[in-house]
């Protein structure tokens, strides 16, 4: 029995350019930007200033690109509330980009992309921004519940949030979706209602970040007044791999799960999971739970017991999970390390 591999093979390549609190009209209660990017003196956006670094870190990109030869690099503003930047801004910002692209001499930038907020979408603008380079947009959801985003005073609700994905699209533009799950007030059964929604609304990319408390961001008071908890990693582990099975049954590419791994971050987290092998540890959750649908399945159709698997090699490093995990759970299935053999094409076999 064959299969196809639950994802695709090319990842594409993001490189971020952070524009700290750039646009927000707010500070929202759980984000601390200085420690989620790294840059520790924030001043207030000039647009100068911005166009000006961001030519010379493409700029520094593109040397490093000439010997990496890779040309499918995808640019990212992140950090902000991009849409909501002056408009003259944007486009700067946009313009500055377009001699790197990959249509012109030595360019390797594929695409760009900008994360905003639901409430800071029109498409009119959108179709502008589209026609001076922009590819994407990952709207900062957080959650679907009104119960949610009132408790952390977000300042829209779910049916703007459904909004502003549904006008991204018509727009023209790729849609990604950020959750924050674990945030006050949400219970896991609402995070499996915020990936139903992502699962209507479709978009081309979803991004989770569990909720960490940092120091000095607003939720440190709200997390010392005992008002929630933080999920533990073996929830996060079942939740998340739900969240894994949908997009792939989907089609949905998970760009991340957790916030980059930043030295400042990790000594400014008070609470919340920050463990560096997340991804793989979700994966490959979700992957023994893809798998052992397809041995349930060819035991109930051929009434005999799997002799060998065939995996794409791909997925070696993963597949028994962290530090081997999951090998027991595998060999209950009737999957010894004898019977997989790892191969070069991007689909399963059993026998
Ligand atoms: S979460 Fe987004 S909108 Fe809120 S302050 Fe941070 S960057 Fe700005």
């Amino acid at each position: 029995m064959f299969f196809n591999a639950p994802d695709n093979k090319k990842k594409e390549t993001i490189l971020p350019f952070f524009l700290p609190y750039a646009g927000c009209k707010q500070r929202c209660i759980f984000c601390a930007q200085e420690k989620q990017t790294g840059i520790k003196t924030l001043k207030p956006f000039n647009l100068k200033d911005e166009t000006q670094r961001l030519d010379i870190f493409l700029s520094a990109y593109q040397k490093k690109t000439q010997t990496l030869k890779n040309k499918n690099v995808e640019l990212a503003f992140y950090g902000g509330t991009f849409t909501a930047l002056p408009n003259e801004a944007q486009l700067a910002l946009l313009k500055t980009t377009q001699k790197y692209h990959n249509n012109v001499e030595n360019g390797f930038l594929s695409n760009i992309r900008c994360s905003t907020r639901p409430d800071s979408i029109e498409k009119d603008w959108l179709i502008t921004l589209k026609s001076f380079g922009l590819s994407m947009i990952e709207l900062g959801i957080q959650s679907f519940s009104d119960e949610v985003l009132n408790a952390v005073r977000r300042g829209y609700s779910a049916k703007q949030a459904i909004s502003a994905c549904e006008i991204v699209k018509n727009s023209g533009l790729n849609l990604g979706i950020q959750l924050l799950p674990n945030l006050p007030r949400q219970t896991p059964t609402m995070f499996l209602n915020d990936l139903d929604w992502v699962k209507r609304l479709k978009p081309k990319s979803l991004r989770l970040y569990p909720c960490q408390v940092i120091k000095g961001a607003e939720l440190e008071t709200v997390w010392q007044k005992k008002e929630f908890k933080i999920w533990n990693l073996p929830l996060i582990t079942i939740l998340f791999s739900q969240a894994q099975l949908m997009a792939w049954e989907n089609k949905i590419t998970i760009i991340r799960m957790g916030l980059s791994p930043e030295p400042e971050l990790e000594k400014a987290t008070i609470a919340g999971l920050n463990h560096p092998a997340l991804g793989q540890i979700i994966r490959s959750q979700a992957l023994l739970a893809f798998i052992s649908q397809k041995i349930i399945y060819y035991k109930a159709l051929h009434k005999s017991k799997i002799n060998k698997i065939f995996i794409p090699k791909r997925y070696q490093g993963e597949l028994f999970g962290h530090a081997n995990k999951l090998e027991a759970i595998y060999q209950t299935l009737g999957i010894t390390r004898c019977k997989i053999k790892f191969w070069q094409n991007n689909f399963f076999m059993l026998n």
